[in-house]
């Protein structure tokens, strides 16, 4: 048998970057074989086996046939006969279908080195239609690599225009779609993903409540940039730039939605989009069975971003409320989060990225006051059940309107 390095590992290597994990391919090998050296096989009917020692995984090479819609409806071929060029082309694109050996020979049969030098993400075969999380996995690509220069050939998003309009996109599972969309949003230009995923008219299939921001006007002087969907790739931009966690970034890619649902009459104000937004949000979140706490953070930021902005204004109950909603006193992560969404909100807008955000200090101060409000004292002075809660809250309207009072003294 013969083993060789493939894909992802080799891809980095030749652009310099670093190597985190390294898929290997097995040419001339049975699955007999492979058990008889140790390796452990991954799933029942999957020529895929982990390393006894590194965990690594390596696969059989395998030819594929496409057999049905989604991703059940593959043959695999594996078979000690299948070349490595019958292997490689199989996969999705040709920067990630070069092999190596142990001596660093490089096998690249579709010139992925080639288009590793002109930037450019190519499809390797006609066959990458016959899988549509390709039209993913290239937006997500094009995210990674964006600053690198990397563009998605116009062949290929000639090819995922075409995918996108067959309905095939609608065969993905919620799980393999979300594997795919959280680790895009947590590239370093995550907006390149939502791009291209509107350019090529997948965004329109899988989540249509945000391509429906594109040419949806703001008012001028709050959003220079004028167009929802604008704005709302540059809060993207902005939570990557910030370093902000998953959570953050699936809030701020959903906080406007409601502003789609505004009938063009009223534009460019959007009266109430937060609260109209919740249920858009809420189709998306359902739609990739997002992980709980980016599916609660999203609703929260999109029901209660404009508060965040308006934190120095509000009145000493509606900061209340706020608080309450977010239960600052068991999840103060979460609030933390809320205010980085707010943050990345109001400097997602044209010419406005390095504005200050005094609001959240102001918030991070409201709620440690709110905190700070002692029970103890209140159950010395005999209040228990309904009671206790309502003195405690008395408690927390009067520290919030003596920071308040503090604060713009
Ligand atoms: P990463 O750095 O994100 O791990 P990778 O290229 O290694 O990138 P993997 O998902 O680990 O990506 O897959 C390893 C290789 O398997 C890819 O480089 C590609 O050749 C092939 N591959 C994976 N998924 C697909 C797919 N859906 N269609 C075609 N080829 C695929
Ligand atoms: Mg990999």
């Amino acid at each position: 048998m013969r083993i060789y390095k493939v894909g992802g590992a080799v891809r980095d290597r030749l652009l310099g970057k670093p190597v985190t994990d390294i898929d290997w391919v097995v040419v001339g090998a049975t699955t007999e074989e492979m058990l008889a050296k140790g390796f452990r096989p991954v799933g029942a009917d999957f020529p895929v086996f982990l390393h006894p020692k590194s965990g690594e995984e390596y696969a059989l090479a395998r030819t594929e046939r496409k057999s049905g819609r989604g991703y059940g409806g593959f043959t695999f071929h594996a078979s000690p006969e299948v070349t490595l060029e019958e292997d490689l082309i199989r996969r999705d694109l040709t920067i990630n279908a070069m092999a190596e050996d142990d001596q660093q020979n490089l096998t690249d049969p579709y010139h992925g080195q080639r288009d590793l030098e002109a930037r450019l993400l190519r499809h390797v075969s006609p066959a990458f239609a016959e899988d549509p999380l390709r039209v993913l996995r290239v937006a997500r690509f094009a995210a990674r690599y964006a600053g690198l220069g990397f563009t998605v050939a116009p062949e290929t998003l000639e090819l995922m225009r075409q995918l996108s309009e067959s309905g095939e996109l609608e065969a993905l599972t919620a799980e393999r779609s979300w594997k795919e969309i959280s680790r895009a949003l947590m590239e370093d230009q995550p907006q390149v993903f939502i791009e291209v995923l509107r350019e090529c008219g997948a965004l329109k299939v899988l989540m249509p409540e945000v391509d429906a921001l594109f040419g949806v006007p703001q008012p001028e002087a709050h959003h220079p940039e004028i167009d929802t969907g604008v704005h709302t790739l540059s809060v993207l931009e902005q939570a990557a730039r910030h370093k902000q966690p998953l959570t953050v970034r699936w809030a701020c890619l959903l906080h406007d939605l409601g502003k789609g649902l505004t009938p063009e009459a009223e534009w460019p104000r959007h009266i109430a989009h937060e609260h109209k937004g919740l249920k858009l949000i809420k189709a998306v979140n359902e739609r990739f069975k997002a992980p709980k706490d980016c599916q609660e953070l999203a609703l929260l930021v999109g029901e209660y971003h404009t508060h965040g902005h308006r934190a120095l204004e509000l009145k000493p109950s509606t900061l209340l409320e706020l608080l309450q909603s977010f239960d600052i006193y068991r999840r103060p992560q979460r609030f933390e989060e809320f205010i980085a969404a707010c943050e990345m909100d109001a400097r997602g807008r044209k010419g406005l990225e390095q504005r200050s955000y005094p609001q959240a200090d102001y918030l991070r101060g409201a709620a440690n006051a709110a905190r700070a409000v002692a029970v103890q004292p209140l159950l010395d002075k005999g209040f228990k059940g309904p009671e206790l809660g309502e003195a405690i809250k008395r408690e927390r309207l009067k520290a919030l309107k003596a920071y308040k009072d503090a604060a713009s003294a």
